[in-house]
């Protein structure tokens, strides 16, 4: 088989951005037992990707590109190949569905020149990209070139390598003749260097298998891949006992799956008061079907009158101890059990910024628990602009919950 890399953005040309693209693809052919005949990198120039991509059908069998997805001007990496191939595009439901929810979650509307990227060739096939708005594509077989396959991934390398372990691997393995499986462990509440150093001899008794870390802004994951089922499982078990309870999930949960499914083993339930978060927190968990099994509701109690009236908190006490403070986080989550009679109150209050609020600085985050056995605030500094420290604070929010549901109490 022979395998072209193409690298697309301008930037790659100047020595302001380097193509580590390529190099990670190229590592990743390697453990398939594959590699590259050519790799190239290409400004983003109609002309010469347009040249490029004709002589690459020409003379390669899978043909990988990465870049010219987005939303913008530049971005055409699609409409080229669709162009030269002579195929329209269409709209895929589902690519359109997923950018809507995904700019709903960031309580961001999308903007009009992003619903292009739902546009696929027509004969290809789109891959979902969980981190991001692009999807990607996957094109077997295109006009006129029986048996060639395209496919075209993000620029933006952490979207890049997650739609490669979750859509592109897995069916270049089947076609290398090798299965490979991945075990995913989501660890939060341990941030990537420390959980680097912890892991470090656990991945080197487990050294045939092939590892990688993938840290976000709120959670690290490891995968490890490899043929052997019994190989990953006895990772597995080895993993659990060296992270113990930081390893939040395993498989295809996250930490909101990990939250409900703890609530759910033991029968309990959970109200959530948020200020900060502006109902995140509730938009994750009720993502996920059979939510209301467990999660009563909640609250957006942003300001300081909408603590009162939501939840009868007392306005003058507010305003001598802050909205900022461990206090009302406190009275938030009892006031949230309390109402809605749940085993779990969340209480969340908060500066996300950008300018300081009060006596609080920007990123000064309180959560609070309230449950069997007490009430537990957290204090907490978040770094980054307003839209990840509100991201943050929701992982940091359900982290802390599925240790007290497991633990049975919140006080520790
Ligand atoms: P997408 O297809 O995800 O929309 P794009 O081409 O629109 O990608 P750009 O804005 O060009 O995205 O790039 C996004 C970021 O990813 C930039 O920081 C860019 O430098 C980086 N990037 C793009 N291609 C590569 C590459 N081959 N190697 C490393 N970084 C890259
Ligand atoms: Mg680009």
């Amino acid at each position: 088989m022979r395998i072209e890399c193409i690298a697309i953005g301008t930037e790659l040309l100047t020595t302001r951005r380097l193509d580590t693209n390529s190099v990670w693809l190229g590592e990743r052919l390697a453990d398939l037992g594959l590699g590259f005949h050519r790799k190239t990198a290409v400004g983003d120039s109609r002309e010469d990707l347009g040249g490029l991509l004709r002589e690459a059908l020409d003379r390669s069998d899978l043909i990988l590109t990465t870049g010219g997805l987005g939303p913008t001007f530049d971005d055409f990496t699609k409409e080229l190949f669709a162009e030269i191939l002579g195929v329209d595009l269409v709209e895929d439901a589902q690519s359109r569905a997923d950018m809507l929810a995904f700019y709903e979650a960031r309580k961001r509307v999308p903007p009009q020149v992003n619903f292009k990227q739902a546009l696929i060739p027509v004969g290809a096939e789109p891959l979902r990209n969980p981190v991001g708005t692009a999807p990607g594509v996957w094109w077997q077989d295109p006009p006129g070139h029986p048996g060639a396959r395209i496919v075209m991934m993000p620029g933006v390398p952490r979207e890049m390598k997650r739609m490669w372990e979750e859509h592109v691997a897995p069916r270049l393995a089947v076609l290398a003749g090798k299965a490979v499986h991945t075990l995913r462990m989501v660890v939060s509440g341990v941030p990537e260097s420390n959980l680097d150093e912890r892991t470090r001899e656990a991945r080197e008794r487990h050294a045939h298998l092939e590892w990688t870390i993938l840290a976000s802004l709120t959670q690290v994951e490891l995968l490890a891949r490899g043929s052997d089922p019994a190989q990953l499982a006895a990772a597995q078990a080895d993993f659990e006992a060296v992270l113990g309870p930081d390893l939040a999930c395993v498989g295809a949960s996250n930490l909101e799956d990990a939250v409900l499914d703890g609530l759910r083993a033991k029968g309990q339930t959970l109200a959530a008061a948020e200020s900060m978060t502006g109902g995140l927190l509730a938009s994750r968990l009720t993502a996920i079907p059979g939510a209301s099994q467990v999660f009563l509701g909640g609250a957006t109690a942003y300001t300081l009158g909408a603590k009162a009236a939501l939840l009868g908190l007392d306005s003058a006490w507010l305003a001598t101890v802050g909205t900022v403070s461990e206090p009302c986080a406190k009275a938030l989550a009892e006031a949230a059990r309390q109402r809605l009679g749940s085993t779990w109150g969340l209480g969340i209050c908060g500066n996300a910024g950008p300018d300081a609020e009060g006596d609080a600085p920007v990123g000064a985050v309180f959560i609070a628990i309230a449950g069997p056995g007490g009430t537990l605030v957290k204090p907490h500094r978040m770094g980054g602009d307003r839209v990840e420290v509100q991201l943050r604070t929701t992982a940091l929010a359900l982290d802390l919950l599925r240790r007290a549901v497991a633990a049975g109490t919140a006080s520790r």
